[in-house]
């Protein structure tokens, strides 16, 4: 059984008198588990749909969907597949205590993968969860793999149980299923041959695996189930020794890099970031591959379509790792704007100086960095920052640290954003008052 959340006006839904809370049990005889059983049985043409009215009473809905047109119905968010694992390098395990409840849950969700991007290890798979991928065609996938060779992922993952992944590929690979891979590496436990050997056999499943991203492991001061090695610059660049060398091959034979050092792994290393064409079509852009070149396209394209602004001095706060690259950017909007932009780096309180993250900035580092300041007229803050209820990790909301800062603070996504919109560089009393 499914439960609807919202119905659309003027929808099939409405005009068959579906309601908010209405439970949908079947589909043309099928049973409906979750979101994605409504999503694939609906897709017909001609519907027969048993369902239940909040009130209780069962109904029979038989529809004829003309083509393209969808159902027209929200249902509730599906409760998560929680993981199994209890991963080295987990950033919930390395979360302080005292957060809000749903940052600690720990999701590993094939259907998040397919719906969202989300990455799952395919660790709690069911026989059932392979049938339904198969026959719902769920491709591409991401999925976290960090070790190919089987010892060395049960100990990655903290999990003696962790099937063979390798296995677990083929049998989606021939099943017609793509899919996207994530390597989290570990000194001493995933780099050196594990790697090499993880490349090799990623590598083997051909056209069924699309992108490999290696991502250096990142830790905060609680992250307690540890036991690798660090992560310095000497072995981003042997990392990167790797994944440039594989690279290299994939490009001439199969015409696309195919295997990308996170953004995170080349700051690390102290090396040049790669162009935008270099990352071709961003697939794993949300894994932080490719974000920075995309950034510095979008400042190189758009920067002189911004307004010129004149004298304001607006302060850009970002993380540590990020700071070093933002005058080249900072520098094409101060001369396509006139303003004068601050570059503030913030050190984050909550997780420690380990993390470096612009994205995991907390409101406690917001107003640490900007609320003693009289000099600005206006500051941008990473986007990242705050979920859709413009609230940060730390439970802190947008407005609660805006209010303990005396000019507009927005959060940005690469400073366009916000400079192209007038409204934002009024006099500071009327952008406060508008904020
Ligand atoms: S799969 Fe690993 S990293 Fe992801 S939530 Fe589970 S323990 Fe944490």
């Amino acid at each position: 059984m499914v439960r609807v959340n919202r119905v659309h006006p003027q929808s099939i839904a409405a005009e068959l008198g579906i309601e908010p809370g209405t439970e949908l049990m079947t589909v043309n005889g099928r049973e409906l588990a979750d979101f994605l059983d409504w999503e694939f049985l609906s897709a017909e043409d001609e519907l027969v749909i048993e369902a239940r009215l909040p009130g209780g009473e069962a109904v029979i809905y038989e529809v004829e969907r003309p083509e393209g047109e969808t159902m027209g119905l929200d249902l509730e968010p599906p409760t998560v597949r929680r993981c199994a694992n209890r991963c080295e390098f987990c950033f919930i395990e390395g979360l302080p205590k005292g957060l809000r409840k749903p940052l600690y849950i720990r999701d590993d969700d094939y259907r998040l993968s397919f719906a969202y991007g989300n990455f799952a290890t395919l660790s709690n798979l069911k026989e059932r969860d392979f049938t339904r991928i198969l026959e719902y065609r769920l491709s591409p996938l991401y999925v976290s793999v960090h070790a190919t060779p089987w010892e060395a992922r049960k100990t990655l993952l903290n999990n003696p149980k962790v099937p063979d992944v390798v296995a677990q590929l083929r049998r989606l690979a021939e099943g017609g299923i793509q899919f996207h891979a994530q390597m989290v590496v570990v000194p001493g436990l995933n780099d050196g041959d594990v790697l090499e050997q993880s490349l090799t056999d990623l590598w083997s499943f051909g056209e069924s695996c699309l992108t490999v991203a290696m991502v250096p492991v990142g830790l905060t001061q609680f992250s307690h189930l540890y036991t690798g090695g660090s992560m310095d610059r000497g072995t981003a660049r042997l990392l990167l020794e790797t994944s440039e060398r594989w690279a290299a091959r994939a490009g001439r034979e199969r015409g696309h890099a195919w295997v990308y050092g996170s953004d995170e792994l080349y700051l690390l290393a102290g090396r040049d970031l790669p162009p935008l064409e270099y990352y071709g079509d961003l697939s794993q852009i949300e894994n932080g591959v490719g974000a920075i070149s995309s950034l510095r396209s979008r400042v190189a394209e758009q920067a002189r379509l911004l307004p010129w602004i004149g004298r304001r001095r607006v302060g850009v706060v970002t993380g540590t790792s990020m700071a070093p690259l933002m005058p080249e950017l900072l520098a094409r909007i101060e001369a396509a704007t006139g303003v004068e932009l601050v570059l503030i780096p913030a050190e984050n309180s909550l997780f420690g100086p380990t993390t470096t993250t612009a994205g995991l900035l907390v409101g406690a580092d917001i107003r640490a960095a900007l609320s003693h300041r009289t000099d600005l007229d206006l500051a941008l803050i990473p986007a990242e920052t705050i979920n859709e209820a413009r609230v940060f990790l730390d439970d802190a909301t947008l407005d609660d640290v805006r209010g303990d800062i005396a000019f507009p603070v927005h959060p940005s996504y690469d400073f366009i954003d916000v400079l192209s919109v007038p409204e934002h560089l009024d006099s500071r009393s009327s952008a406060i008052a508008g904020r």
